[in-house]
């Protein structure tokens, strides 16, 4: 234990002028999200009992890395189940699948994400699912089992927000620019229905921000955590989180949160589940699950057209040009509220071991 203490104060000493930063970092608790309690998890392994591991099981059992069948099983112990988990989680990361909780796969575990599972019924959409990881060789997008897409009579889809809140124009546009992305590759067309109860039912797919349990059995987590979720088609069900510190003009410089998300970037990679889509490992990809607070990425991927393409087909105006495979990411405000950086990070860690050390 006073190994451990002593190693947090010396780095400590070393990160000395981050630390007087770290305000800056977690100015709340809430800042860093639901999933900052895995933070303390690092360095633990195989044969341990460690308080919080079963939350970090949980976490795994809802995106579909630990079977649901294990549910009477959740506990402290960092057994099998667990260890191959991680294994699985940071292949479809593009990590170093090693099973051990290092520091970036905890970087990725508390970035904030899609609430759509990465495993579905037992089968990986993403890398751990494919035959071949060779990037160049092998498509990386993913459809639901199944395959679920639209039917070929459905083609010009009606959308519609929940009556119950006010949808500001500035917010409406985005969702309509966020439809545009896909509708531009695809031929397929996107209107909104004027409010009203019988629009919203009647509408294909039904846009709802809600707060915690909203009724499906998929409750939001507040602040950061599950963004938003949505469903394979015809279900047309689009849930966004409520709590959220939306940013609707892709403008960070305007926000003063550092929990400020893209509501854009988050709205077109749902789209892509309500269209059949699933997640890509690709990280460029508009169906990565996850994207850390401030950044914007709106441009779809080669990856992600190729998906959507094999579904839909091509737009007959597409001319192929507008997208490339990579590169495209747009941030904004010089990532400056991007993920952590490897100091920024250790130097969390490390408080964090001080308190389970001290
Ligand atoms: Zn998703
Ligand atoms: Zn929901």
């Amino acid at each position: 234990m006073k190994t451990h203490l002593f190693a947090a104060l010396v780095l400590i000493s070393i990160f000395s002028s981050q630390a007087l930063q770290l305000p800056n970092f977690f100015p709340n608790s809430t800042a860093a999200g639901p999933w900052a309690c895995f933070l303390p998890l690092l360095g633990c392994h195989s044969g341990q009992k460690v308080e919080g591991l079963g939350k970090l099981k949980k976490y795994f059992q809802h995106f579909g890395y630990i079977n649901s069948s294990f549910a009477d099983n959740i506990t402290d112990e960092f057994d099998e189940i667990l260890h191959s988990a991680i294994k699985t989680y940071q292949l479809n990361f593009n990590l170093d699948s090693t099973g051990k909780l290092d520091i970036p796969t905890l970087k990725h575990l508390i970035t904030p994400r899609c609430g759509i599972a990465d495993i579905i019924n037992d089968t990986s959409t993403m890398n751990s699912g494919k035959k071949s990881l060779n990037i160049h060789s092998v498509s990386h997008y993913s459809l639901f089992p199944g395959s679920p897409r639209w039917p070929i009579n459905r083609r010009n889809l009606t959308y519609a927000f929940h009556p119950n809140k006010q949808i500001p124009e500035t917010t409406k546009m985005v969702f309509a620019r966020a439809f545009q992305r896909w509708a531009t590759i695809i031929p397929m067309t996107f209107n909104e229905q004027q409010p009203s109860t019988t629009s919203f039912l009647t509408a294909d797919i039904r846009i709802t921000f809600a707060s915690g349990e909203h009724g499906d059995g998929e409750p939001f987590d507040g602040v950061l955590g599950t963004l938003a979720h949505a469903f394979s088609p015809p279900s047309g069900l689009f849930h966004i989180d409520a709590d959220e510190d939306w940013v609707v003009d892709g403008d960070f410089s305007s926000s003063s949160s550092l929990s400020a998300v893209d509501l854009e970037s988050v709205a077109i990679h749902e789209i892509g589940h309500l269209l059949g889509l699933g997640h890509s490992s690709v990280e460029d990809s508009i169906m990565y699950p996850s994207i850390s607070s401030g950044t914007r990425k709106v441009m779809l991927a080669g990856d992600d057209i190729e998906g959507i393409q094999y579904l839909y087909g091509s737009n007959p105006s597409y001319n192929g040009s507008i997208q490339t495979t990579t590169g495209q990411r747009e941030t904004s405000n010089g990532g400056v509220h991007d993920s952590l950086t490897q100091v920024q990070f250790l130097l969390v860690v490390v408080m964090a071991l001080l308190i389970i050390f001290t």
